[in-house]
């Protein structure tokens, strides 16, 4: 390209990089080497080439990064096409990286999409620091976590003093339907994913007694046949699968009956798909808002001509066009990134099972944990408490659930580790009995 096709082709950026402006940042010194930086070394990566990565990768290059990875673990499939643009009918089965990198590497001249078709987990810290932000656009909390806790590990500090240098802004959007939010998060600095956990609520499940009883919603009766109905006539002799259009029927039919005899209107095919599969819709002009927000900030980072969204915004287009932006805080006492260890306090050390302990990681909202697997250091000696992900493990300290804490010789004060999918690091627990006469023995 001719110097000054290339002064035309990124005009738009230079009006906003060389001039000053009311609206920039107060420390931002407007020069045509922001540009360069932007245009040759700043490097982004991209999580998940899906609805909201398609839209980031074609943002991202049209602003001018050049240098830009994109990991996704998924190929493509036919009911992606109608959003996920960068995909043809005869990309089916392909990588969703792969061909999404190839397509905006053809269209964008002199943009270098890197692919890695790749689960996250499968890259360990010398991978990810070798970029200046990272954005997500997932659909998976746990991938999301994952990540953040990823770059909490990487921060380096000295005598309790963060070092920014080893701050790496993560910006990540989200939709369901026709809702969406994005946030900055500088791991060290501001509220990272852990600490607003509890914005992402725990799966919606039913109480057994209300489907089995009291139903009131096509969703009750819908679950009642998939969790009850289903194991029990198991009409196919194999298990409910969600992909399958004859066993969608049956479920379908069946609830319709269920829900016709307790007066419950509003079943639907689409409904049972939906329940039975745990769908929400995706909306693309959502994921296109969400992800132009996002792109914007992964602009303003890495050119800092103007000031970041603090933090999180919230949007909403169901009924008209909604959006809020707040701060959401640093919580003082996060799992991930306060520095400091979880302290639980245990009312009765002498009653309290250690399968109390594990409900507790695993259902309150604060923690959420998959499949926590709890160790300690018992008399000098590593203990697996228990473990249920390898099976030889899980029936070897399957015994231990129904084990009292003192019986399990834990004592007051002591650190549990705990390992989840959820973290790629081990996160420390400590014990507080809040009853004294355990303490010595
Ligand atoms: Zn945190």
């Amino acid at each position: 390209m001719s110097e000054e096709s290339s002064q035309k082709r990124w005009g738009h950026l230079r009006k906003v990089l060389e001039r000053s402006s009311p609206f920039s940042h107060p420390e931002f010194e407007p020069s045509s080497e922001v540009l360069d930086f932007l245009m040759t070394s700043c490097k982004i990566l991209v999580i998940g080439a899906g609805g909201l990565g398609c839209e980031l990768l074609k943002n991202l290059a049209l602003m001018g990064f050049r240098q830009i990875h994109v990991i996704d673990m998924d190929t493509i499939d036919l009911s992606n096409l109608n959003r996920q643009f960068l995909f043809r009918h005869k990309d089916i089965g392909s990588s969703k990286a792969e061909v999404a990198a190839a397509y905006i590497n053809k269209r964008v001249a002199g943009c270098q999409v890197t692919p890695h078709f790749s689960k996250i987990q499968d890259f360990d810290e010398g991978f990810y620091k070798q970029f200046h932000i990272i954005v997500c656009g997932l659909d998976s909390i746990v991938a999301r976590r994952w990540i953040n806790g990823m770059l909490v590990s990487m921060l380096n500090y000295d005598d309790n003093v963060l070092d920014q240098s080893s701050v790496i802004p993560m910006v990540d959007g989200g939709t369901e339907g026709f809702k969406g939010n994005a946030r900055v998060i500088l791991p060290g600095i501001n509220a990272c994913v852990e600490c607003t956990l509890d914005l992402y609520p725990p799966q919606v499940n039913y109480p057994l007694c209300t489907i089995a009883n009291t139903p009131r919603l096509p969703e009750h009766c819908i679950e009642y046949i998939k969790l009850i109905q289903w194991p029990k006539e198991n009409p196919f002799g194999v298990p409910l699968d969600g992909d399958d259009a004859q066993h969608l029927s049956w479920v379908y039919e069946k609830a319709l009956e269920r829900a016709t005899q307790f007066n419950i209107p509003g079943m639907t095919y689409r409904l049972v798909q939906g329940v039975v599969k745990h769908i929400i819709p995706a909306v693309a002009s959502t994921n296109a808002v969400i992800a132009g927000i996002c792109a914007t900030e992964v602009f303003k980072i890495a050119t800092s001509c103007c000031i970041p969204l603090n933090n999180y915004l919230v949007f909403n287009d169901v009924d008209g066009i909604y959006s809020y932006t707040y701060e959401a805080e640093k919580k003082d006492n996060c799992l991930v990134c306060s520095q400091k260890p979880l302290i639980l306090d245990i009312k009765d050390p002498h009653s309290f099972k250690l399968k109390q302990l594990i409900d507790i990681l695993s259902e309150s909202a604060e923690y959420q944990m998959k499949n926590p697997g709890l160790t300690t250091v018992i008399d000098g000696k590593n203990k697996t408490l228990y473990m249920s992900t390898i099976k030889s493990i899980e029936e070897r300290t399957r015994v231990n659930l129904d084990k009292t804490l003192v019986e399990l010789g834990i004592k007051d004060g002591q650190d549990i580790l705990v390992a989840d999918v959820t973290s790629p690091t081990t996160v420390v627990l400590k014990l507080k009995y809040l009853t004294s006469d355990v303490e010595m023995s």
